[in-house]
């Protein structure tokens, strides 16, 4: 059994990456899966328009029941206490998704590397399943500017003036966790998984993903020929996904298409 993790800093491209992964009948995708273990029951609603808690991708997959944590800083606390072996699981989702997985099925978390997803792989290999890597970086210039814009729920409502100011409080922070989580996870990831690391750069596949595509299909052996299609047609099923993302967001059920073509 083999879960296909997407890593690096958010604001990268990795949503659109994500969605071409998730073409293929290989995986089952459910998104930034982290967030389930925030928002357990209360997370509102699937991607594919139902109330995540009558999905069937989550009624099996998830442990929507308890939410593991409510702040990402108790979850960090959680992640240094699972890495020191005092508690054996970090998060419910990942034993539920593992135990959860129907037959010949990849897994395709998408949490990324923040500070508080960055154990997520090795919580999955602990739970005895083949952990590969998707590691997506973007130019640090462009990251940074996307950053500069604040963030993803902020844009999705609109930026107000208090937000702005919250954006260029928090920036600091947010540039600390890029280049100590989202970066620097790139080498810790190599250290502990080697070979099972493939690395991707944004540039390289934004205007034309195949040969990504066939990489990643290489090295995992996910079927990609449905991947190559939909993207041929620029016709993405959103799948199921619980995080808010400007690019998922109103597209319940549907289909999107990337914008750079
Ligand atoms: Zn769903």
């Amino acid at each position: 059994m083999t879960v296909i993790y997407i890593a690096g800093y958010g604001r990268s491209g990795s949503t659109a990456l994500e969605l071409l992964v998730a073409q293929s009948p290989s995986v089952i995708s459910l998104g930034e899966l982290v967030q389930v273990d925030r928002y357990g029951s209360n997370a509102a609603v699937c991607t594919c328009g139902k109330p995540v808690v009558d999905c069937n991708h989550y009624k099996n997959l998830s442990d929507l029941e308890k939410p593991v944590f409510t702040n990402k800083f108790s979850y960090l606390f959680l992640s240094i206490l699972y890495f020191l072996n005092i508690r054996s699981e970090l998060s419910g989702s990942v034993s539920k998704a593992v135990d959860g997985l129907p037959e010949g099925k990849a897994l395709l978390d998408s949490s990324k590397s923040t500070f508080y997803s960055l154990f997520r792989p090795f919580e999955y290999r602990k739970k005895g399943r083949k952990v590969y890597i998707i590691y997506n970086k973007r130019r640090t210039k462009d990251t940074l500017a996307s950053l500069l814009r604040g963030s993803n729920r902020d844009l999705e409502k609109g930026m107000s003036f208090p937000d702005k100011i919250k954006t260029y409080l928090l920036l600091p922070f947010r540039v600390i966790n890029f280049f100590f989580f989202g970066r620097a996870s790139l080498y810790v990831y190599k250290i502990f998984f080697g070979s099972n690391v493939i690395e991707v750069k944004y540039e390289e596949w934004v205007d034309d993903p195949n040969e990504m595509i066939y990489a990643i299909g290489r090295a995992t052996n996910i079927s990609t020929e449905k991947i190559e299609n939909a993207y041929g047609e620029n016709r993405l099923y959103v799948g199921h996904a619980v995080a808010g993302n400007r690019m998922r967001a109103n597209k319940y059920g549907q289909y999107v298409t990337l914008g750079k073509r």
